[in-house]
């Protein structure tokens, strides 16, 4: 013990991590009051079963530290947006429900943003609305995200973790901006957006937009031509599982008809169909929404994976068409520096 230089107090993750890069310079002392490492992530062991009874989401993985490291130690990360950042179209909560969160979910976190900034000592849970029908729903997220309830959580000391996750440099950061006529109460609708970057990234190829109505020349001939989804890369999708999402997948489609979809008129949205090429490549899930549809074999962008139909990634889903007037002159708004 005289020869030690650094006693590390406890071997989770952040015991583990300190004594390992304190390990490059020093000799240290790991002591655990435990009889196993690991802390709150602890997984179970049942034969080949494994449960997890504390961690288990890479929060954030795009921009947590883990996300860069579990590919290294031989963990696969799975880079689907988790269930909760998915829309869903018509489930449990009505839209405008839905909505209505978001909206309590925003300010909820301008008020702990502005608190914040003022390295306010206060817990998370005084700037829940008092009486607010989603305090409950808001309480357990911060649990969830955070590990730990919202009154036992310090405004400065999320913010400091916040800050410290959405400072990695090699992260590509901007601004988004959704059509000027997109409401979140009907999503489909004008359900075009775009991310301008804060700084330019340089690639080999680009992507391409249609003409006007460039689509409305397959009318009549719908199963003549192909076109090619992108998606997250999920799998397999089933009521209660999904698998895959770790590898961007293509999916082979067609235009069903130009009758309109669902109420939307054939000009805003086209039915497509997963199944109707000669190989099946598999269809687009929940997940994929807002993924690019090519001319099959080019870069030209036609539409984007709107919503789907079939929760178990077949049959057919709904995309919203990029070559209506608004969209394009929207973008060329957006090309000439005026997303607004
Ligand atoms: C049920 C549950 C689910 C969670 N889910 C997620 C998730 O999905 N994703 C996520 O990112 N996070 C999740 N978390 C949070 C995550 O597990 C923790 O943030 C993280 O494991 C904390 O690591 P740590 O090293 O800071 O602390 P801990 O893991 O708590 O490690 C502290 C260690 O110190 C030891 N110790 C304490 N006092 C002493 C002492 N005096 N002497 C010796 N040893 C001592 C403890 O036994 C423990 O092993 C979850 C937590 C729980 C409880």
């Amino acid at each position: 013990m005289d020869n030690v230089d650094v006693v590390v107090i406890g071997a989770g993750a952040a015991g583990i991590a300190a004594a390992r890069a304190l390990a490059a310079r020093h000799s240290v002392l790991v002591l655990e009051a435990r009889n196993r490492i690991g802390g709150r992530a602890w997984t179970f062991r049942y034969g080949d079963i494994g449960l997890d009874l504390g961690a288990t989401w890479l929060h954030s993985a795009d921009e947590n530290e883990w996300g860069a490291l579990a590919p290294g130690l031989g963990f696969a990360v799975d880079a689907m947006p988790p269930p909760w950042e998915r829309p869903a179209h018509r489930a449990n909560f009505s839209q405008s429900e839905r909505a209505d969160y978001h909206a309590a979910w925003d300010r909820f976190y301008q008020r702990i943003d502005d608190a914040a900034a003022e390295e306010s000592t206060r817990l998370m849970s005084e700037f829940l609305e008092p009486g607010g029908r989603w305090n409950g729903l808001l309480g357990a997220m911060v649990t969830y995200i955070n590990g730990v309830e919202a009154d036992q959580l310090v405004v400065r000391e999320y913010a400091h973790y916040r800050d410290t996750l959405n400072g990695r440099p090699e992260w590509h950061r901007g601004t988004a901006y959704h059509h000027p006529d997109f409401d979140n109460d009907d999503f489909a609708s004008f359900d075009l957006g775009v991310v301008i970057l804060d700084r330019p990234v340089q690639l080999a190829t680009y992507g391409r937009l249609p003409t006007l109505r460039y689509l409305d020349r397959f009318k009549g001939k719908e199963k003549a031509q192909l076109f090619e989804s992108v998606g997250y890369g999920v799998e397999t999708s089933t009521p209660k599982t999904e698998t895959g999402g770790d590898t961007r997948r293509i999916s082979i489609q067609k235009i069903v008809n130009f009758n309109g979809v669902h109420g939307m008129g054939p000009n805003i949205a086209l039915l497509f169909s997963h199944n109707n090429s000669s190989k099946h490549t598999g269809g687009t899930c929940y997940g994929d929404s807002g993924g690019p549809t090519f001319v099959a074999g080019t870069n030209l962008m036609v539409a984007i994976t709107s919503w789907g139909i079939q929760p178990n990634c077949t049959g057919n889903d709904v995309q919203y068409r990029v070559d209506q007037s608004d969209d394009l002159g929207w973008l060329a708004a957006v090309a000439a520096g005026h997303p607004r």
